[in-house]
């Protein structure tokens, strides 16, 4: 495996032995305390489009920043889904408004996105006396930031982010346990995908013992779904097709399918399509206005659907990934279908 803990912009650090990884990572944790001690103002923000990780992430770096009385400002391109209302202080996170002011800040900090383009239009917050800092686990992050906390190796980034509370001796509240808690869970797929670990079920249990109740957070995100959530999810599924000996399932929810003005969240409908025996990859093709749609991808065992989504132009991780791609739905599939066909060989998987 490659483990990466970069701190120059643009330089490759390859670094395979676990005690060096551990140094990188102490001595990346405190030029970022470094910077944290020496600036005052920071703008967090996160990926478009937010899941428990990106939210808990921002959230946690913000009672970093409060246990040491500086300002600072949580902004994203996007609005946060209502099941994460019961988060500590996601009013907190605002939403971006080009006629707003107060995002001037010493230090531009981004969260749990693989590149600048993902944080959507606060990206125009950004200016060049900003110290940028960089917190990770996506395997694309090339490393943007003047300072980068990039591990591939972390189920989530929220857990990068718990390092350095730990490193910098913040002590972890009642409040940043649950935050913890629920960005692991969310990102591990309730502790199912490959990045469920020693390591995010160790910092989990951490959690619980300080108080933290795994039944209540996952009730609140997975048990609160409206009638026409599921009705949209019952759509979806009977769009299902198989493709390849049965080995690439797909659905998709398009215009039309739902009455108009009904809000969706379609988080883990793609999910029901790796319970098929034989699958190897699932993709969901969401249409958000007509003709664009956003595209999940999930896989089971070796297809690095990472390199799928890359292909047009998006990312993600190697059994998780996403893009956004223009068409009619057929049209979208079919590109789909012809990219994945060399992936689905074994011998040339990744
Ligand atoms: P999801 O399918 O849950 O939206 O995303 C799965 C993974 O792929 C997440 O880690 C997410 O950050 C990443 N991802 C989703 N859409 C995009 C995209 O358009 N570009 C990139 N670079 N990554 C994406
Ligand atoms: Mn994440």
């Amino acid at each position: 495996t490659v483990l990466r803990w970069k701190q120059d912009v643009g330089r490759k650090m390859n670094v395979s032995l676990m005690k060096s990884r551990a140094y990188r990572q102490d001595r990346v944790f405190s030029k970022i305390q470094e910077c944290i001690q020496k600036k005052d103002r920071f703008l967090i923000t996160t990926h478009v489009n937010p899941d428990g990780d990106s939210v808990a992430s921002v959230l946690v770096f913000a009672f970093i920043l409060k246990k040491l009385g500086k300002e600072y400002i949580a902004v994203l391109d996007d609005t946060i889904p209502a099941k994460f209302d019961f988060l500590p202080e996601i009013d907190e996170c605002i939403r971006f408004d080009r006629g707003d002011d107060r995002f001037n800040a010493d230090v531009f900090v981004v969260l749990d996105a693989s590149a600048l383009e993902r944080i959507g239009n606060v990206r125009e917050a950004l200016s060049s006396q900003m110290v940028v800092i960089n917190i990770d686990h996506h395997l694309g992050n090339e490393g943007f930031g003047a300072l980068n906390a990039v591990d591939t190796e972390k189920s989530s980034t929220v857990e990068i982010v718990y390092d350095l509370l730990s490193a910098m001796q913040v002590p972890v509240s009642a409040e940043i346990a649950t935050l913890v808690y629920t960005g692991i869970m969310c990102d591990t797929g309730r502790f199912r995908f490959p990045n469920t670990t020693a390591s995010s079920l160790a910092v989990c249990t951490e959690m619980v013992k300080m108080g933290v109740s795994p039944n209540a957070i996952a009730e609140h995100i997975y048990s609160r779904k409206s009638v026409d959530n599921v009705r949209a999810l019952a759509a979806s599924l009977s769009t299902l097709e198989s493709h390849f000996d049965g080995t690439v399932s797909c659905i998709h929810l398009q215009n039309g399918m739902i009455p108009p003005g009904v809000k969706t969240d379609t988080e883990g409908f793609i999910d029901y399509l790796l319970t098929i025996e034989g699958v190897e990859v699932g993709f969901f093709m969401l249409e958000e206005s007509p003709r664009c749609f956003r595209v999940s991808f999930r896989s089971k065992r070796y297809v690095n659907v990472n390199e799928v989504a890359k292909r047009f132009g998006g990312g993600g991780h190697s059994r998780a990934a996403g893009c956004r791609m223009e068409g009619s739905v057929s049209e979208v599939k079919v590109k789909i279908l012809n990219t994945l066909r060399p992936f689905l060989c074994k011998e040339t998987a990744g």
